[in-house]
């Protein structure tokens, strides 16, 4: 479209009662879009998950606007309150603290209110960290599935890493740094050995790529604290390439085959854990998991 186009000057004008959802940059605040940045100059208020977060933005980009916040605790009665707001004629633009709004964020409940309501609701596209770090992966992309973070109930993560198990498409997740070594562990366990892209404070100053194997990032967080934000992408079931009887098998498959060869748990512990490289701690914490799991 021609920005002196009418049609471009009819799709980008900022409507009263319509909700923007405007991606913000994930770190380098040269990937605001020209009409992100419009959105936020025209409406009338801007709803933000983290008001300083975005106070800052705002500052940046020189623009002065009346902010409320809109998070994951008051979510139900702010979205009632800017529902009305825009029911009454004003225009809004919710930003998340990073990234795509409703892509793992509380985005998602504020839509789904409009469109209850019948509130028109435009998407003013850009970052994505998951969209992003996929994209830099080097796994296949054809096909891919978006987990967002994994669930913190114990029993529904579990389900949730035995379906991702048998996933054949390549799959992304968001994780904290502080609970990265417990999740790549848990993946390992579940997954046995994958090739794994460890995306790292993407477009920003120390943005870093690490594609190695599940094995691998297990063994290297052991020695190095991650630091800031992570994507992890990961390859599905059906594109690993066996090089080992044992690359498509969980730990606890591979004990077992082992045990079946005749040889004493132990025995098959340390012999799993030799062939994976792994600390024997590793193996016999996967064993002590399954067994919990089997009481349970
Ligand atoms: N709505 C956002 C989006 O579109 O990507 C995601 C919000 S989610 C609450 C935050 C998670 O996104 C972080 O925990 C991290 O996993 C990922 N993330 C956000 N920014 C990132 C960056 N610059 N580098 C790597 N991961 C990032």
């Amino acid at each position: 479209m021609n920005t002196s186009d009418p049609e471009y000057k009819e799709k980008n004008r900022v409507e009263g009662g319509t909700l923007y959802l405007v991606a913000t940059p994930i770190g380098n605040l040269s990937d605001l879009s020209e009409r992100g940045l419009k959105v936020l100059r025209e409406v009338d208020f801007i709803a933000a998950e983290d008001t300083r977060n975005t106070l800052k933005l705002l500052t940046h980009f020189g623009i002065s606007k009346p902010l409320i916040s809109y998070h994951e605790h008051n979510k139900r009665e702010r979205g009632e309150q800017i529902a009305r707001k825009l029911k009454s004629g004003e225009s809004c633009a919710l930003v998340t603290d990073a990234g795509t709004p409703a892509i793992s964020d509380p985005g998602e409940d504020l839509v789904a209110l409009c469109a209850a309501y019948q509130i028109p609701v435009v998407s003013i596209p850009g970052c994505c960290a998951a969209i992003t770090a996929l994209t830099l992966s080097a796994l296949p992309t054809r096909r891919f599935v978006f987990e967002g973070f994994l669930e913190s109930d114990k029993k529904a993560r579990r389900a949730q890493l035995n379906e991702l198990a048998k996933e054949r498409r390549t799959f992304i997740l968001y994780e904290a740094p502080h609970r990265l070594c417990d999740t790549l562990e848990e993946l390992y366990t579940a997954l046995g050995e994958r090739r794994i892209a460890l995306c790292r404070e993407l477009t920003k100053l120390n943005e870093t790529v690490e594609r190695m194997t599940l094995s691998g990032a297990v063994a290297h967080y052991k020695e190095n604290s991650p630091r800031g934000e992570y994507v992890l992408v990961i390859e599905g079931a059906s594109q690993v390439v066996s090089k080992n009887f044992w690359d498509n098998m969980t730990i606890p498959e591979h004990v077992e085959h082992y045990i079946n060869e005749g040889r004493s748990r132990m025995d098959a512990i340390k012999q799993t854990a030799k062939d994976r490289g792994l600390a024997k701690s590793v193996v016999y914490n996967a064993m002590e998991e399954i067994k919990d799991r089997e009481e349970e």
